[in-house]
């Protein structure tokens, strides 16, 4: 019996081994016998895969074949690696029909995919060799739908299909190698250089194409055009956009939904909205490509509002959303906390079967993490059937924010169990979740282990997590000395963090120094002063607090004005301080009256060093009771029954006062109120706060 060594990378000599075993045991009936492999089946999935790659990498269509056979009877999940090497064996061993069948099953294609049919049919020399290259082309559009950027090895395959197109067209002349070359120069040729140049970021010279073939009489079509525009897209080539929109408007393409969906991405993209709006309008027809374009163009210029009100424009109009669309309106969810809508849409995935797409699975997770519902995000991580760095980095990031650093690092060691590489991204989840717990020496570690075992130098990110993690713990002067060591200035964000634990632990001294720094760094920035007239005014130097105010004042420093969001039976509504413009202004005021006196009555004091915090300076001390969270709150308790949690979203940090207020209000009124700011989150419950008072 044959025992497996536990390395997933198997010798070459023991992989032809098993190969020989499995053809040996079971020559007749592979469906039938499963493999029995002592020590295989403690192998993580990982591993199995990383074997059978290996396997497959130099083996015949008959033991190819076994192993996929293996593979379904051993019921384990195969993962986008494998499945290619498994199409890529039948590709190379001439059945590309099986590749094909493998292909269309697979739930998620990478480029490596897309890249092993569409050169393994341009490369198919046989018989139906026409069909084949046209097949290849079609894959090469196909995979631009997908949302997949091809590279030099796509455009390498596509080439050869094109080639061997246009000699099949020729009766087969040979010798002809390069575009230059070619005598029929047809559209798709065209349409394939002009993309290359495009994709490779040489806008300018795709262009020059575009009027070339024009002059050669050929009429771009729907592709070239989309392909171009595209590209503005994604490098905010506007100018070079506005260009292809001309052609578009001479050839009177505007109407087609292909192109008006691929200019109102291209225009969303260069941050022109409106105008992705105004041609969204006056459009005649709307495909579901469309409607995701525009909803995704409002979520990337950060108009969450405007997306959902479409996608529920959409939804009443009856088209039915694709995982691209909800993967959009998620992340709008995600950036206003919208959780009904984003239950909905779960509900929406779960019977459509979307679940399984990763994009709609990540965007799932970082929804509910980012709305406070922690349990939840990881309910769907735990059944994502694939995931990726995204997901993986986003549950980290999710655990770490809402203060579970233990199982946020637990999460991490599983990741590198799981054979998955951490990227920058993924340590600064790491490192906030040794920062928000008070664990020290793991952020140490960690920090340490990322240059020595990851090979990822740190940046400015990370060096601002580990000042925050020292700060908190009081270890001021540490922090100060690894900013002293840093190979970079420090810029204002390691500042802010110092300041930040300088106000916590009241070290007037060092406070100065990193205000003083902050001053000269970003001027205009009203949160630092805000924070140096908290450190002073805890200190009892009223004289300092008033210099510092009337240093905003005299360099007319404007704050940036605070907003809270919170949702209400689908709708998310937003409040300013002091706002009156919500329909129920009345009420909502009335309850903040009602709470004022049953909190002065609990022993609550305002606290007013924190008026300066949203509203400008000449303003009276019941200012603070119109704060925006405050006004969220009001209207959360008017409107949302008993029982049920409040949710509230604000953009900048919780003031201190809000933060006394909200831990009274959900004593008083026996509610559960959850909020999220700029920094953490905040679960408030019978007058005490997850954060320990410490944000
Ligand atoms: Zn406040
Ligand atoms: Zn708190």
């Amino acid at each position: 019996m044959l025992v497996l060594p536990p390395p997933w990378r198997l010798p070459r000599r023991r992989a032809k081994a098993l190969e020989s075993f499995i053809c040996t045991t079971i020559p007749t009936s592979p469906m039938k016998t499963p493999i029995t492999m002592p020590g295989y089946y403690s192998w993580n999935q990982f591993e199995r895969n990383c074997c059978v790659s290996e396997l497959l990498e130099e083996c015949a269509l008959a033991e190819g074949k076994l192993i996929h056979g293996h593979i379904i009877k051993a019921a384990f999940y195969p993962d986008v690696s494998l499945l290619n090497r498994l199409a890529n064996m039948y590709a190379k061993c001439g059945c590309l029909e099986d590749a094909r069948q493998l292909f269309d099953k697979m739930h998620y294609r990478n480029i490596v995919s897309w890249n092993m049919m569409i050169t393994g049919y341009a490369k198919c020399g046989h018989g139906e060799q026409h069909y084949a290259q046209l097949e290849s082309l079609k894959l090469f559009c196909h995979m631009q739908l997908d949302g997949k950027k091809p590279n030099r090895i796509t455009f390498a395959g596509v080439l050869s299909a094109c080639i061997g197109l246009n000699n099949v067209q020729q009766g087969k002349q040979e010798s002809r190698q390069v575009f230059d070359k070619m005598t029929a120069r047809d559209v798709v040729v065209w349409n394939v250089i002009i993309a290359g140049y495009a994709q490779q970021g040489c806008v300018g010279e795709a262009l020059k194409l575009l009027s070339q073939m024009q002059w050669a009489g050929l009429m771009p079509d729907e592709f070239t055009l989309g392909s171009l525009l595209s590209v503005c897209g994604s490098f905010l080539a506007l100018e070079e956009g506005k260009q292809v929109h001309v052609h578009i408007i001479r050839i009177g393409l505007e109407l087609s939904t292909f192109v008006g969906s691929a200019l109102v991405d291209m225009y969303a993209k260069c941050k022109n909205i409106d105008v992705a709006r105004r041609i969204f309008d006056t459009m005649l027809v709307h495909s579901s490509v469309t409607w995701t374009v525009m909803i995704a163009g409002y979520v990337q210029n950060g108009l969450g509002e405007e997306a959902l009100k479409l996608f529920s424009q959409m939804q009443m109009e009856g088209v039915k959303p694709d995982q691209l669309t909800l993967a959009s309106v998620l992340s709008a969810c995600a950036n206003l906390a919208a959780l009904k809508v984003g239950k909905q849409i779960h509900a929406h995935t779960l019977a459509s079967g979307f679940l399984s797409h990763l994009s709609v699975g990540n965007a799932l997770v970082t929804t509910y993490a980012k709305s406070g519902c922690i349990e939840d995000a990881h309910q769907v991580f735990n059944a994502m059937s694939e995931r990726d760095l995204v997901s993986w980095t986003a549950m980290i990031g999710g655990f770490a924010y809402h203060g579970f650093g233990k199982e946020s690092l637990q999460l991490f060691e599983q990741m590198l169990k799981a054979g998955m590489k951490p990227d920058h991204i993924t340590f600064i989840g790491v490192l906030n979740a040794c920062s928000h717990s008070g664990l020290v020496h793991e952020g140490y570690q960690y920090f340490n282990c990322m240059t020595h075992d990851h090979n990822i130098t740190p940046i400015a990110d990370h060096y601002a997590c580990m000042i925050d993690l020292l700060g908190r713990a009081g270890r001021l002067n540490e922090a100060d000395n690894l900013m002293k060591t840093m190979p970079f200035e420090p810029h204002a964000n390691l500042w802010g963090s110092l300041l930040a634990s300088c106000r916590i632990h009241s070290n007037l001294e060092l406070g100065i120094q990193a205000a003083e720094c902050l001053f000269k760094l970003e001027p205009q920035n009203a949160a630092n002063y805000v924070l140096m007239s908290n450190i002073y005014a805890s200190a009892g130097r009223w004289d300092d607090v008033s210099k510092v105010r009337k240093m905003m004042k005299d360099r007319n420093v404007r704050k940036n004005p605070g907003c809270s969001w919170i949702e209400v039976k689908n709708t998310v509504h937003s409040f300013v301080a002091g706002d009156r413009s919500h329909p129920q202004v009345e009420e909502i005021y009335e309850m903040l009256e009602i709470l004022a006196r049953q909190m002065k009555a609990a022993g609550y004091v305002p606290d007013t060093n924190f008026v300066l915090h949203d509203v400008e300076d000449e303003y009276k001390d019941n200012f603070l009771i119109y704060h925006s969270e405050k006004l969220a709150l009001a209207f959360g308790l008017i409107s949302i029954p008993h029982g049920i949690p409040i949710r509230i979203v604000k953009n900048l940090r919780v003031c201190g006062d809000c933060h006394t207020a909200i831990k009274f209000i959900s004593k008083i009124a026996g509610r559960e109120i959850i909020v999220r700011d700029a920094h953490r989150f905040h679960h408030f419950k019978d007058g005490l706060c997850s954060c320990g008072d410490y944000w």
